[in-house]
């Protein structure tokens, strides 16, 4: 059971004992469902904390560099205790479903999912549905919930595959950024909300929020700083 210092504990105890489908079930409270990239999520995450030895309790003692914002996210995050919201996740838009886990001495792996013959596993009703449900978002109600149900029982027997049919892992040494800074807050003068003073502008003299500005609105992409939008 997990308790007041251990919070991960239930999820540290199921990676020692190799607890696949308990750490997928963990996975779906975050997730909302069931799905082959959250279980190959999982799974790399279970890996790498093995392989590694690594503990994590969100204070950046290990760091995971994820180069995809889908599915497979989740099941790293929850597996290796690095998140979006701890700094211990970097995202690097690369668009490739892999990750790689690293020590702060730099000492890491990286796991890739090799897509294709994931792929060849997935069963071409649930190809058929996917397209079909997700990618056209058209569909029935009732389509959508066998697409639900093959995918569940589908994530489920991903676990059992070995590791080397789905992934490409090799070990690495990277350079690893500086512990998050810790910036103080200011207020905006228009709404009155606290910013994290270095997303700050300063307009007549006072600090104002990009919200209120008329600065673009930057979203944070990896290294670089991608408009989406004012
Ligand atoms: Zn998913
Ligand atoms: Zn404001």
């Amino acid at each position: 059971m997990s308790d007041l210092k251990h919070p991960r504990k239930k999820i540290e105890d199921a990676i020692a004992a190799g607890n696949l489908h308990e750490l997928l079930m963990i996975s779906g409270m975050l997730h909302g469902h069931f799905c082959p990239f959250s279980a190959l999520g999982v799974k790399g995450g279970v890996r790498a904390m093995k392989d590694l030895r690594a503990n994590s309790t969100g204070m950046e003692e290990v760091i995971a560099i994820i180069e995809t914002n889908n599915c497979f996210s989740d099941g790293v995050q929850i597996t290796t205790g690095c998140s979006f919201g701890n700094n211990a996740l970097i995202f690097r838009d690369y668009g490739k479903t892999a990750f790689t886990l690293a020590h702060r001495t730099g000492d890491g792996i990286r796991i890739a999912v090799k897509t294709d013959k994931v792929m060849e596993e997935r069963s071409p009703e649930a190809t058929a549905l996917f397209e079909k449900v997700v990618t056209r978002r058209s569909g029935t109600d009732a389509e959508r919930k066998k697409l639900n149900e093959l995918w569940t029982e589908f994530s489920f027997h991903l676990l059992n595959i070995p590791d080397e049919k789905v992934f490409d892992v090799r070990g690495v040494k990277i350079d690893v950024p500086a512990y998050a800074r810790i910036f103080s807050s200011v207020k905006c003068s228009v709404c009155s909300e606290n910013i994290m003073e270095p997303r700050a502008r300063m307009k007549d003299g006072k600090p104002i929020c990009l919200a209120c500005s008329d600065y673009e609105y930057y979203q944070l992409a990896g290294d670089g700083i991608s408009v989406i939008g004012r």
